[in-house]
C-alpha cells in the first residue's frame, strides 16, 4: 500500500531454537502423560489413531502449559464417546455434527474431534464437514502451518508435514496451501491471522498479508459473532499492537473497525497536532501497563477496548481555527455514540457496550480538574458518574498522558494522584460509592404527604444534588431543606 501507516516497530517475543523447541515437546509431553498415554492406548487397543493436536502442540513448542487439550481422531463420535466415558469422569457432546466430544478427569479438560476434509460452500457463512480418514487430510485444513502440527500418541511421533515447526522456530505464520484458497474457504482465518499475531508476537508471511489485503472485502460474509470473537482475542493479548497495525494495514479494519482507519486517514500532514492514531495505539499500550491496577488484574478488555477508541470521534469533530489551531469539541460524546454503534454491529452485550461507551464519554473529564481546584461536590460528582467504571476510568485518563515532555507527564501523573487520594478520601468520610440522600422515598412522601409518583422522584433528585453539593447533612437538616424545596416549587 502506497499510503501505508508508518508504524513503530511492535514488541517482538523472544525467538526459540529448533533444539529448545524439540525439548520443549518432550518436557510437556511427560507432562501429560497421563493423559496422551491412557487415551492413546484406549483409542490404539480399539483399532483408531489418536493425536494431539493443534494449540497445545503449538504452546508445547513455546514452552506454554495447558490443561486442555484437543485431540484429533480416525474413530467417529459415537466410538469416541464410548472410549471417552470409560476414561473420564464427565464426557459431553461439544457438537456431535462437528465431531468433537469434550471430556474432564481431574485436572484435565480433553476434545477429541474425528478428522475432517470440510469443504465450503463459498456463499455461505457455515462450513458443511465431512469426515475424513487420514491426519494428513485433516492438517491441511487447518489455518497456519503452526497449528498444523500433531503428535501421535500413544508413540509420540510428531507430525509436521507443512513445516510448522521452521515456521515457529521463525516466528511466522504461513498457511499450508495457497493464502488466497484458505481464505476463500473460511474468511474468518484473515482475522485469526491478525489475532494469532498479537497473541503469539509472530510476524504474518509476505504473501499471507498480499492475500489477506486483496480479499479483505471478504471477511462481510462471516458473522459479527465470530469476527467479534476473534476481535476480543486479539485486543486482549500480550501484543495488539501487532494485530491492529495488521488489520489497517491490509484494510480489514476498514470492515470490522473502520473507526480505527479513520483515524489514519485523518492524519495530519502539516503536523498541527499529534498524530491520533500513534497515539491511541500508545495509550492502548500504556493501558495494558495500568492493567494490575485492576481489582482482576488483567487483560481487561473493556479498558482495552475503551483506550482503542476514546479518540475516534476526533474525525468528525476536528476543526481548524483560523489562527491556525485545531480543536476537536464534543470528541467525547461522538466518540461514545461511534462506540456504541461499532459494538452494536459486532453484537456485544450491552453491559459491554455500556460500559466501553460510558469510559469514551468520561475521558475528557479530568481535564477540567487543572492543579486541584475541583470543590468536593466536582469531586462527588466524578465518582457518581463514573459509577462502577471508576477504576477503569483511572487507567484510561493516566493512560491517555502520552506527551514526551517528560516534566509534563510527572505533572499530570502527580495531578491524578492527588484526585485519587482525594477520592480515597471522600469516599472513606461519606461512602462515596453509595451516595444517598440523607431521606428516602418513604420519609419523602411522609413529610410532603404524597402518594407515590412524578413528584417524590422530583424531591428526591433534589435532596441527592444538595447531597452531592454539601456533602453529608443531618435528617432534621435534610428535611428543613426538603420543605423549602417543596414551598418553593409550589410557587
Ligand atoms: P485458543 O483456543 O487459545 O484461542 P487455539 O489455537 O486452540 O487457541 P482455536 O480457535 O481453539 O485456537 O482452534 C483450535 C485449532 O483448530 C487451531 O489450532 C487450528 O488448527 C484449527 N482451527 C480453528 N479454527 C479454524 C479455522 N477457521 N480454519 C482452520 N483451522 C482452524
Ligand atoms: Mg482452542
Amino acid at each position: 500500500m502506497s499510503d501505508a501507516p508508518s508504524t513503530e516497530p511492535a514488541p517482538a517475543a523472544p525467538q526459540p531454537r529448533i533444539v529448545e523447541v524439540q525439548q520443549a515437546v518432550t518436557r510437556e509431553l511427560d507432562r501429560i502423560a497421563p493423559v496422551i498415554d491412557e487415551l492413546g492406548a484406549l483409542f490404539e487397543a480399539a483399532g483408531h489413531e489418536l493425536c494431539l493436536v493443534g494449540g497445545p502442540v503449538r504452546d508445547a513448542m513455546l514452552g506454554r502449559r495447558h490443561n486442555d487439550l484437543d485431540f484429533t481422531t480416525s474413530a467417529r463420535p459415537d466410538d469416541t464417546e464410548a472410549i471417552l466415558a470409560r476414561w473420564g469422569e464427565a464426557t459431553w457432546d461439544m457438537g456431535r455434527a462437528f465431531g468433537t466430544i469434550g471430556c474432564r478427569k481431574g485436572p484435565w479438560q480433553v476434545e477429541v474431534t474425528t478428522y475432517r476434509s470440510e469443504t465450503y460452500d463459498p456463499a455461505s457463512r457455515k462450513p458443511d464437514v465431512d469426515f475424513g480418514d487420514s491426519l494428513a487430510g485433516d492438517l491441511g485444513r487447518r489455518d497456519f502451518t503452526v497449528n498444523a502440527m500433531a503428535v501421535r500418541v500413544p508413540g509420540r511421533q510428531v507430525e509436521d508435514p507443512y513445516g510448522g515447526v521452521v515456521d515457529l522456530a521463525q516466528q511466522v505464520l504461513r498457511t499450508p496451501g495457497a493464502p488466497e484458497d484458505s481464505f476463500s474457504d473460511d474468511p474468518l482465518r484473515m482475522m485469526r491471522a491478525a489475532r494469532f499475531a498479537a497473541q503469539l508476537g509472530f510476524d504474518v508471511a509476505p504473501e499471507v498479508v498480499a492475500a489477506m489485503t486483496a480479499m479483505a472485502d471478504r471477511i462481510e460474509i462471516i458473522s459479527a459473532e465470530r469476527v467479534r470473537d476473534e476481535l476480543v482475542k486479539l485486543v486482549c493479548a500480550p501484543y495488539p499492537r501487532r494485530g491492529l497495525t495488521l488489520l489497517v494495514e491490509t484494510g480489514l479494519a476498514d470492515r470490522v473497525l473502520p473507526e480505527l482507519s479513520r483515524l489514519v486517514a485523518e492524519r495530519d500532514e502539516h503536523h498541527r497536532h499529534k498524530d491520533v492514531y500513534q497515539h491511541t495505539l500508545t495509550v492502548l499500550e500504556q493501558a495494558i501497563d495500568l492493567e494490575d491496577r485492576l481489582e482482576g488484574g488483567g487483560p481487561d478488555f473493556v479498558a482495552r477496548f475503551a483506550a482503542l477508541m476514546h479518540d475516534v470521534g476526533k474525525p468528525k469533530t476536528r476543526r481548524f481555527l483560523d489562527d491556525g489551531s485545531v480543536t476537536f469539541h464534543h470528541h467525547d460524546v461522538v466518540g461514545a455514540k461511534l462506540t456504541r454503534k461499532r459494538m452494536k454491529a459486532l453484537k456485544f452485550s450491552n453491559d459491554e457496550i455500556d460500559a466501553v461507551a460510558h469510559l469514551v464519554e468520561l475521558h475528557l473529564r479530568f481535564h477540567g480538574y487543572g492543579t486541584g481546584e475541583w470543590t468536593d461536590s466536582a469531586v462527588r460528582r466524578y465518582v457518581r458518574d463514573a459509577g462502577d467504571q471508576l477504576d477503569r476510568l483511572h487507567i484510561l485518563t493516566r493512560a491517555d498522558c502520552t506527551t514526551r515532555n517528560k516534566r509534563k507527564a510527572a505533572r499530570l501523573a502527580a495531578t491524578y494522584d492527588a484526585l485519587e487520594e482525594r477520592i480515597g478520601r471522600l469516599s472513606e468520610e461519606e461512602e462515596l460509592a453509595s451516595l444517598r440522600p440523607a431521606l428516602d422515598g418513604n420519609q419523602i412522601m411522609e413529610v410532603l404527604e404524597l402518594p407515590p409518583g412524578r413528584e417524590v422522584g422530583a424531591a428526591y433528585k433534589h435532596l441527592l444534588e444538595l447531597r452531592i453539593d454539601k456533602g453529608p447533612m443531618s435528617e432534621d437538616e435534610a428535611r428543613t431543606a426538603l420543605l423549602a424545596w417543596w414551598a418553593e416549587r409550589r410557587g
